[in-house]
């Protein structure tokens, strides 16, 4: 799967039912087949016209965004960053067989960060409710090694912050209207019963390795 020029659109690493009742069949059809593709396409369309661009890796555009030619910087934070966002966040999402609840070196750092699991939802939700319009809410490892919840507006990643991903939710409207209309409150408490936390474990592992 190429993560550089020309980009493609990763299939979904489960069935589009798979994350009924919680997240349904049509939500996902159209959040992957329409949205997740208009970025990749779109990213392809930009990157195109700019050979010398052709060998950067998603991830090289969105954390050197700065060094870009003006003109490509908003296109690029918008695009580049729309694929990667949704990348992540389907990846981070789970069919049955996968933990739903925190395991390993990541459960501990939530427990001695957040004091319990149950406290880092509350605190996730809170931020995930709190970003106004378009946008995700994230768990991060911060300079200091240390878990931090934040959110981006727009495609915004991460990334660009010096941030590293561990955790995501979209919270962009497409991505739970269809099922919870206005109600986003109930999206990302069922957001949680699909949360995939034996790859947020793979992220943070990744992260000291
Ligand atoms: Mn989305």
């Amino acid at each position: 799967m190429s993560n550089r020029y020309p980009f493609e659109l990763k299939p979904l690493p489960y069935e589009y039912n798979a994350l009924e009742p919680h997240i349904d069949e049509a939500t996902m059809k159209l959040h992957h087949d329409k949205h997740l593709k208009a970025y990749v396409d779109k990213l392809n369309e930009i990157v195109g016209p700019y050979p010398e661009f052709h060998n950067w890796y998603l991830e090289t555009f969105l954390c050197n965004i700065h060094s870009l030619p003006n003109t490509l910087q908003t296109p690029i934070r918008n695009n580049a960053g729309g694929v990667y966002n949704h990348n992540l966040f389907f990846s981070l999402l789970s069919s049955k067989d996968t933990n739903s609840i925190p395991i390993g070196n990541l459960a501990e750092k939530i427990e001695k960060d957040f004091g319990s699991y149950e406290n880092f939802k509350e605190k996730f939700k809170e931020a995930a409710l709190s970003r106004f319009g378009s946008g995700y809410a994230w768990l991060v490892i911060d300079r200091n090694k240390n878990l931090k919840i934040i959110t981006t507006a727009n495609q915004n990643t991460p990334l660009e912050l010096n941030l590293y991903p561990v955790l995501v939710i979209d919270v962009w409207e497409h991505a739970y209207y269809l099922k919870y209309n206005n109600r986003r409150n109930e999206y990302i408490d069922n957001f949680f019963s699909v949360l995939n936390f034996k790859k947020a474990e793979e992220l943070y592992n990744r992260f000291f390795a």
